[in-house]
Formats: C-alpha cells, structure tokens, sequence
C-alpha cells in the first residue's frame, strides 16, 4: 500500500500558464502569509502547458521547499480543467484557489481562514473594485453575471472569481462531478453549503497579458448559461410558438382578402422581409439546439478530464484520474 498522504491545513492550488515573472513573487508572498498564520500548507502548482519558462520555475521552488508541489499537464487544458486536477490532488482541510498573477492577493487568506473557522464551508472572495481592468472589461462583466443569474435557479455571487476557501466536504462534493464542460465558478455555487462572502479590492496582473479576450468571454458565458440551464431551449419553443400563432393570423387574413378582393399585385419586399425574417430566427434556434447538442456529445465521450505528464512531491503511487 501506498504511504498515507498527510494532509495538511491549507493547500493552496494555483494554476499556471505562463506566468514566469509572476511565480516567484506570488510564491513569496503567499508563503510568507501562511508561514505568518502558522497553519501546515501545501502550494499545488498545475503546468498547464506553459510556453515559457514557469516549470522550470516550478521545479527550482519545488527542490529547496518540500511543501511546494506541482502537476505537470500533457498539455494545456484551461484554467477549469487545471483548478480541477488542483483540487483532486489536494489533501488540505481547507482547499484555496488562486491566481498566479497576482489578481488576488495572498495577504486575504487569513481572513477566509477566519471565516472557516466561525464555521463557514465556503468563503468567496468578491470584489469591490477592479484595477487595471478597463470600463468595457467591468461592464461586460457585469452583464455577464445579470444573465446567468437570471438563466440559473441557484444565484453565482457577482463579481467574484474562482479565488475562495472551500471546506474540504465541498472539495469533495465538487470531486463528484466528472462533467466535461465545467463552469467551475457555478459548480462552486451548485453544490451548495454554507456560503459566505467578503470583499477586497481586485490588483491589476503583476506582469503579463491576461489570456482573456473578448471571443473567450462570450464562449465562456455560453459555457456558464448552458451547463446550468436549457432555458434557451425554452425561448427557442417560445420565440417559434409565437411567431407560428401570428403567421397564421395574418395567413386566414390573406386568404380571406383575396376571396373578397381577389388577386393583387404580389408582395415582393414583404415576401422577402418574411422569408429572411423566419429564416433567421431558424437558423438562430438551430444554433441554440446545437450548442446543446455538441455539449451532449462531448459528455457521452466520457473522456479523461486531463492528463499529468508528471506530478512531483505527491504519493508516487496515486492514480492520475
Ligand atoms: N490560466 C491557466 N490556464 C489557461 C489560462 C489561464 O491555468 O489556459 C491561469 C493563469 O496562469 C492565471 C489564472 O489562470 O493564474 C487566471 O488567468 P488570467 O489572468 O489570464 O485571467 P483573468 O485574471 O484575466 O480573468
Ligand atoms: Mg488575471
């Protein structure tokens, strides 16, 4: 049998993709912040296939301090599939997600911790004010949130990323789901608990490019409104029920003026303005069905979440999932 892993109090699981000249800092500071709380820590590093020189960053902290640990993916899968395997591999009682940049800042911790200990199962970071950020950035952000809390039964806290203290009885709620398509800000939120929140004020990125643009941003939405809704689907039903209802009024009207009026000149801008009209709207709900539709086909793959070329300062014998 394989050595028992010993768990610890805090594992702190931060994603990385190409962060070179952020690491280091972000290792100091956070380290600096739970050696101060004197509570026993891991820092999980995930490779997420960084292009640059992060790894070998990874590994120069990972030889002089053995509570540094890393996950080297085969590749790179995305910042929810990377947290993901981050969160399987953690042992912590309490499980805290992070950014590397920088964006949220370390020096919070102890005030989650603080919350967990009054009892709390989940405390989420919101934040108050966002820096660096540009006013397009905030507000489609900020639109972001309204339509996926008006499309999801549960609410997703506005304006809080995926940095928050998570009992270890979520983690392993969250453990559970093996679906493909993770939103894992509403997979937070889904599983429930005893949620709370509190607030800080977001930092610009250290250095480095956000990988976020815009294309990303929509897909990402996408991504959150349908892993935890079909509404859509339902406006499609409706859009497509009303329209049906009026064709058909004004198709008895047609038929009836031209019994009492007879033939006149045809339509031909009207014809057109209808025919390009329901044209749209089919090609636009055929759009919505799809979008479901590929996501079914992903998840009746079943496939492996991820793969870890090599994972280093875990129990060697411990199964890659
Ligand atoms: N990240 C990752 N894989 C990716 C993209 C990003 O692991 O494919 C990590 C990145 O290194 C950072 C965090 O996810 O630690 C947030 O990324 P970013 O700063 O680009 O997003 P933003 O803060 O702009 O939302
Ligand atoms: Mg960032």
């Amino acid at each position: 049998m394989a050595a028992k892993i010993k768990k610890c109090q805090i594992s702190i699981i931060a994603p990385v993709y190409n962060e070179s000249k952020n690491l280091f800092l972000f290792y100091e500071r956070t380290k600096k912040v739970l050696e101060n709380m004197k509570k026993t820590f891991e820092i999980i590093f995930i490779n997420d296939g960084s292009k640059d020189d992060s790894f070998d960053k990874m590994l120069k902290l990972y030889k002089k301090d053995t509570r540094v640990k890393i996950i080297n993916l085969s590749r790179n899968f995305g910042k929810e599939i990377a947290m993901t395997s981050g969160l399987d591999y953690s042992s912590g009682e309490t499980v805290i997600p992070i950014d590397t940049d920088l964006q949220d800042p370390p020096e919070l911790i102890p005030k989650l911790y603080k919350k967990w200990e009054e009892g709390y199962d989940v405390i989420y970071a919101t934040r108050s004010k966002r820096k660096g950020e540009t006013w397009t950035k905030k507000w489609t952000a900020g639109l972001f949130y309204k339509v996926i809390n008006i499309f999801t039964k549960f609410s997703i806290p506005e304006n809080t990323g995926d940095f928050r203290l998570m009992d270890r009885k979520v983690v392993e709620a969250i453990k559970t789901l093996k679906e493909y398509h993770r939103f894992m800000k509403g997979l937070f939120s889904w599983v429930g608990f005893k949620q709370t929140g509190i607030y800080y004020e977001r930092d610009p990125r250290f250095k480095g490019k956000s990988k976020w643009n815009y294309w990303k941003l929509l897909n990402f939405a996408i991504e959150g409104i349908t892993s935890f809704s079909y509404a859509p689907l339902k406006f499609a039903t409706f859009f497509g029920s009303i329209i049906s209802f009026f064709s058909f009024i004004y198709a008895l009207f047609v038929v009836f003026k031209t019994l009492i009026l007879g033939i006149d000149q045809p339509g031909y801008a009207s014809t057109l303005v209808v025919v390009l009209f329901l044209g749209g709207i089919q090609l636009l709900t055929i759009g919505i069905i799809g979008e479901y539709i590929g996501r079914i086909y992903n998840e009746s793959k079943h496939r492996t979440l991820y793969f870890a070329r090599d994972v280093y300062g875990f129990d060697k014998k411990k199964k890659i999932k």
